[in-house]
């Protein structure tokens, strides 16, 4: 998140921080600039108890702020792991916010570790500061060309200096970024999804490309395009299930999206059924899609708990396991004597699925198929999503039936890669053609995975 050029520019990236909560809820922090130099403030924990005192805000002046919200995919959860991570250089102080994974982290680390570069964190992202401290190139932006030519991976990429703020994406595009305008002020607004332009009031101007790297000045907004062009490799998983449904993601509203690979997934695995009942949130749309769709009755047979404490958002198997119960409860009054059509966006390692089945049978469901909006999780993510290593992936060392078994349903099916590509507007097209990643589901993945877990993978 990043805004350049308003009054209480801090105050506007909290805002932004909160609408963008989905993407990372382990701790959050902001860097601001103003004539008295750079201030920053972070914390473990949600944007709303980090920042939850006003006085907290009002020792972040300027106009200019960028902020972060931190799910560890590297790294532990620590405050010196908290972003944007900031560093005084040569040329002044930057601050940099990092969302993805790099894939040649581990390798870079090495090197310049070896080089007498001393890390103050364990996350990925540091490397970005060391290699644009250690450019032999003059000016900031040549540095940080210098820098992301050198690694490799996902990365959206959002950073401040005293005189601008530069915005960037990796050359395969695989997390989002987008440029937006506060309709007042004229401020400029950098976010990871349009949903934080729209608790600001700040209108959608475009997303930055794959590749791209805009440069936000008080003389307005300039384009520099560092790298050849490749195809775009779009993150798929944002559509099925990451990001919040009311953004619109290249040009595709995600609600939109998940609501026709609902109805893709009921015209490829139809069923008889008396309730269609989405595992809320992310199956709500494709629930309805697929209520649309078959003409059976949509109902929350599941009702979601909203207010579970922080302790449940640890990423630990221990905690995720307590963690179901206190989320979701089944509501005998829509589930008692019914055939249910459970709708979910992914299995992972069917743990969840378990007991959300067993949940749904205990209020008196007379069968439960389980239909899924994406095809079976197989591999896992090294871009920048949290998935568990292969042999945790019920997918992955489980067939159709035995899935089925352990989930403890009666009939299981996933959409199809031809069903969800022609959802999201691609009719026939594959992964590759279409401009996605999907690497989770296939294993075809689209940048070298240099390092990760000690492997050398081509
Ligand atoms: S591997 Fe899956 S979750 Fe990761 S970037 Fe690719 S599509 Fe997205």
């Amino acid at each position: 998140m990043g805004i350049w050029g308003a009054d209480e520019a801090a105050a506007l990236a909290a805002l932004g921080l909160h609408a963008l909560q989905h993407r990372g809820q382990e701790a959050a922090g902001i860097v601001s600039h103003s004539v008295e130099g750079f201030r920053q403030h972070k914390g473990l924990g949600l944007v709303g108890d980090v920042f939850n005192d006003p006085r907290v805000i009002a020792s972040l002046p300027g106009r200019s702020a960028i902020g972060h919200n931190r799910y560890a995919t590297t790294g532990a959860t620590l405050l010196r792991n908290v972003q944007p991570l900031f560093a005084e250089f040569e040329f002044g102080g930057l601050a940099v916010a990092h969302n993805g994974n790099l894939t040649n982290a581990e390798t870079l680390r090495k090197v310049l570790v070896r080089r007498g570069c001393i890390f103050q964190s364990t996350t990925d992202s540091e490397v970005f500061v060391h290699l644009i401290a250690i450019s032999l190139y003059e000016t900031v932006m040549d540095r940080l060309i210098d820098a992301v030519k050198q690694v490799k991976g996902a990365y959206s990429l959002v950073a401040l200096t005293s005189d601008m703020m530069i915005g960037l994406r990796d050359p395969l595009g695989v997390r989002p970024l987008i440029l937006g305008r506060l309709p007042h002020s004229g401020a400029w607004v950098l976010a990871s999804e349009t949903c934080a332009l729209d608790i600001m009031g700040a209108e959608f101007v475009r997303d930055v490309e794959p590749g791209e790297i805009v440069v936000i000045d008080d003389a307005g907004v300039r384009s520099i395009k560092p790298f050849s062009p490749v195809s775009p490799r779009f993150c798929v998983f944002e559509y099925i299930y990451f990001a919040r449904p009311d953004s619109v993601l290249e040009g595709h509203p995600v609600y939109t999206a998940r609501q026709k690979i609902g109805v893709e997934l009921a015209r490829e695995s139809a069923v008889d059924a008396d309730v269609i009942v989405p595992v809320p949130d992310s199956g709500v749309p494709a629930a309805m899609g697929f209520a649309m769709e078959s003409g059976i009755p949509f109902e929350m047979g599941i009702i979601r708990n909203h207010y579970v404490g922080r302790t449940f958002i640890e990423p630990t198997d221990h905690i995720r396991h307590l963690g179901v119960r206190m989320k979701h409860s089944a509501n005998r009054v829509v589930l008692e004597g019914k055939r249910v059509v459970l709708v979910d966006d992914s299995i992972v390692r069917g743990t969840t699925s378990r007991k959300i089945v067993d949940m749904v049978r205990a209020a008196g469901a007379t069968e439960v198929h389980m239909r899924i909006s994406s095809p079976p999780t197989r591999h896992p993510c090294f871009y920048g999503i949290d998935t568990p290593e292969e042999s945790k992936l019920l997918a992955a060392t489980h067939d159709l039936a035995s899935m089925a078994e352990v989930i403890g349903v009666d009939s299981l099916a996933f959409i199809s890669f031809d069903g969800l590509y022609r959802a999201l507007g691609h009719e026939g097209r594959d992964a590759m053609a279409a401009g996605y990643c999907d690497a989770c589901f296939t294993g075809d993945y689209p940048i070298e995975l240099v390092d990760k877990e000690g492997r050398l993978v081509a």
